[in-house]
Order: structure tokens, then sequence, then C-alpha cells
């Protein structure tokens, strides 16, 4: 015999989500899918492999993605290529690459799908994690940033996340920032000695990402530094006091937060986050902003954008913390057939009921009743149909209701209508009973 090898493991940073679990990353994506929908938002698949360039130049050489985050590696041809560390670049550039600005108009562009970040693995920390994000591309007005939130807000509402702070800033444009960054630098001279390595270096190279330091020791200082809502120009000023007037007019509360800058370079005027108390030290839930310089910077028509992205593992952290959406779903019904004369007709029913869209199990073994029993229970089957001697001489098989014990004969051609009926009814938790034929 062979000897046993040392078993290969998942790479550090990684995960196998699995079953029951993927079922609420299922709903959680049925559910973005259908709320996007209805905004009017389409589906867009880039490639998990982009040019380096591509990340370097539209979320900034000195952020910390780019700058240490980034899994890149010179391919065989000597490009440099790099797994996209986020999405809208990719979505930007995929908008460019195929002319879809020649079309005018919006354009509302969803994705979801893995995103790959070196970063150190944690509770909501991952290196290969998932996004669900979304893309609004060809408009500056701030009522696309609202109706975006708006979406968000029932979105997440769908989902059952209830508890959660939106946290809203502007942080200006190429026209008003440079200012404030100067005001920045002048007030940074004064209080960055005493500051974290990592702010010594960026007050040097790109001032704003010290707003998002997360060091303890350097939270009052940061406290006291300018505000870049104090240094927005008329015009960012007038999109942001539209953009808050619209979120009051809509009742979606939020906090205006004046360090929130996000992490990426790209974000003009209106950026936000979403964070939930259920997650601890991650609390951050999703993130987002506008972006209207960004197609330029990727060589692109000038092409105003706005879009957020989710957090998908926190998001289904959160949703489980918060007792929402279950766990995964129950067998409809397990087929328990007694002795081989059942066997054909049982497989038959089995059959048709998969073919309804009913989830079923039925063994390949004959097996006794107890036993059949124990395993439907074991499955969490809600049903269990049971054909035996006598079932196959009356033509009526029992079905009976797993939680209550209730049981009934019923014609084989009547069993796809009585489980949708009962099923129906079990299936809809509130959380999630969106569709709109109820
Ligand atoms: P954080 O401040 O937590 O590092 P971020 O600002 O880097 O977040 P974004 O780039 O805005 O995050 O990404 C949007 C969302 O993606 C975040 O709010 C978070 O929910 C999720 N996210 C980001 N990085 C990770 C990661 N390494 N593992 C799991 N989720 C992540
Ligand atoms: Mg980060």
């Amino acid at each position: 015999m062979a000897e046993r090898s040392e078993l290969i493991r998942s790479v550090k940073g990684t995960r196998d989500l699995l079953p029951p679990e993927t079922r609420l990353w299922q709903r959680v994506e049925d559910e973005a899918r259908r709320v996007f929908a209805a905004y009017h938002f389409q589906e867009i698949r880039t490639p998990v492999l982009e040019q380096t360039s591509l990340f370097a130049r539209s979320v900034g050489a000195d952020t910390d993605i780019v700058s240490k985050e980034m899994y890149t590696f010179q391919d065989r041809d000597n490009e440099m290529l790099t797994l996209r560390p986020e999405a809208t670049a990719s979505v930007v550039r995929a908008y460019i690459e195929h002319s879809i600005y020649n079309q005018g108009g919006v354009h509302k562009l969803y994705y979801m799908g893995p995103m790959f970040r070196r970063e150190r693995p944690q509770k909501g920390r991952y290196r290969q994690f998932y996004q669900i994000g979304a893309e609004v591309l060809g408009s500056d007005h701030p009522l696309i940033d609202v109706e975006t939130l708006e979406m968000l807000v029932l979105f997440l509402e769908r989902v059952g996340l209830r508890e959660y702070n939106l946290l809203l800033n502007s942080v200006g444009c190429t026209h008003c920032r440079p200012e404030y960054v100067k005001a920045l630098r002048r007030a940074l001279e004064g209080v960055k000695a005493s500051m974290c390595d990592d702010c010594q270096r960026r007050a040097e190279t790109n001032p704003l990402r010290v707003l998002d330091c997360k060091v303890e020791a350097d939270q009052p200082m940061i406290d006291k530094l300018p505000r870049i809502i104090d240094y927005l120009d008329p015009e960012c000023k007038q999109h942001f006091e539209r953009v808050k007037a619209e979120l009051i007019q809509r009742e979606i509360p939020y906090q205006i937060t004046p360090r929130l800058v996000r992490g990426l370079d790209y974000y003009t005027r209106t950026t936000f986050e979403i964070t939930s108390g259920a997650l601890g030290a991650q609390n951050a839930v999703l993130g987002g902003g506008r972006y209207d310089g960004l197609a330029e910077m990727i060589g692109g028509p000038p092409t105003p954008g706005f879009g957020f992205a989710i957090g998908q593992d926190r998001l289904v952290l959160a949703v489980q913390q918060a007792g929402e959406l279950g766990t995964g779903d129950a067998l409809d019904a397990y087929i328990a057939w007694l002795g081989e004369a059942a066997f054909a007709p049982a497989q038959k029913l089995a059959r048709e009921l998969r073919r309804e869209g009913f989830s079923i199990e039925i063994s390949p073994e004959p097996m006794k009743l107890k036993k059949s029993m124990g395993i439907a229970n074991k499955l969490q089957a809600r049903f269990a149909i049971i054909i035996g001697e006598g079932e196959l001489k009356g033509g009526r098989y029992q079905v009976k209701d797993m939680a209550s014990g209730n049981q009934q004969e019923v014609g084989p051609s009547q069993i796809g209508a009585i489980l949708r009926q009962k099923l129906r009814y079990l299936s809809a938790p509130a959380a999630v009973c969106t569709d709109s034929d109820e």
C-alpha cells in the first residue's frame, strides 16, 4: 500500500464556502439581482485578471491596495498581470473598450464575484473575498447618487440587515481638493512626528490617506485635522446639499463623516460607507461613491460615474448574526420505498416531482421504514412520501408532514399539487418574500 501523503490545504486567507451556508450566499445574490433589476441595472462580467497598470492608474499607486495588497505577477510573455482587487476599474475599462459611451445616456451595470487582496486574514477579512457591486456611468447628477443609495437600502432591507449606519461625506473634486490637501499638509507638519510610521510616510506621499489610518493613538490627532467639507467649491457644495436634501426627503438616515475619504484615489464628491454593529472590528459592509475622473485616468473620454461594492462575506456574516435568512434549505420530500416492487413507481414519482422543481431525495437501496424515516429526519425533509405494498395496491401513497406528523393518503398525480400548496406557505421567510405574484 502506498503511504498516505501530507494533506494539501487551502491557501492562507482563502476559504471553502460549504453548504448549507452557500444557500445563504445564493439568497443574497438572488435578492441583489432582483432589486438591482428593479432599478434597471444589468449584469456585466469582467475577467478576474487585468493588466497591473489598470489598478495602478485608477486606484492609485500610493494606496494600500496597490502598494502592498495586490497579487501581481509577470506572465510568461513578460506582461504584468494582477488578480483584481476590486471591480470598478474593470467595469469602466470595459465601458471604454467597447465604446458603450457611444450609445449615449446613462448605463447601469452590476457585477458579483471574487476579489483578491493580500491582507492579514481575520474575521471578515480574507485574501479572496467576494463583492457585489453596481456602477452608474454617464451622469454626474446628484439624484443618481441618491437613487443608487435608495436601491442599496432596499436591498439591505430585503436581506434582513436592519441595524446599520450610512456614513456620508463629500471629497470634492480636482478643482477644490488641492486647496484642502495643502491645508492638510500644513496641519500635518505640526503633528506628523508623533504619528505612526505609515502616517509619516502618507503625510508626504498622499496626505488624504492619513484620514483612514486605523492606529488608535493617532485618532485624537486626526480628529483635529481640517475637514474636507469645509473646502468644497460651490459646485461640489451644491451637489452635496442636493444629495443630503433628497436623502432626507426619502427618509434615508445618514451620518456626515468628514474623515470618510475611502481607500482609493479615484473618488470625487459623494463618498459613503455602510457599517454594521453586528460585525466587530471589520464593520464596513459596503462602500462606494462618485468617481467622475476615473475614465480619463485609464485613457477614456470624460465619463462621470457612481457606484458601490458590497463585501458579501461581511454581509452574510452580519445577516447571520441578525438571525435573518435562516440557514440552508430543507429538503422538500424524502421518498421512502419499501420492497423491490415499489422502486419503479417511487423512482417515477421522484423524477416527476424533480421535473416540477421540488427538491427530492430517494435511496437507491431498499430500506426498512424506520431507517427511511431516520434519514428523512436527518435530511430535514419537510415531507416523507411512503410507498409500501399496501400503498402500491391501493394506488395512493402516504404523504407525511415531518413537522406535525400528520399523514394523508394521496394519489400519485396529486402529490405535486399538495406539496406546492404546503411548501408555498413554508418557503417564504418574511425577509426574502419578494415574488411579485405573491
Ligand atoms: P476596509 O476598510 O475594511 O479594509 P475597504 O475600504 O478596503 O474596507 P472597499 O475597497 O471599499 O473596502 O471594498 C468594499 C467592501 O468590500 C468593504 O466595505 C468590505 O465589506 C469588503 N472588503 C474589502 N476588503 C475585504 C477583505 N479583505 N475581506 C473581506 N471583505 C473585504
Ligand atoms: Mg481595505
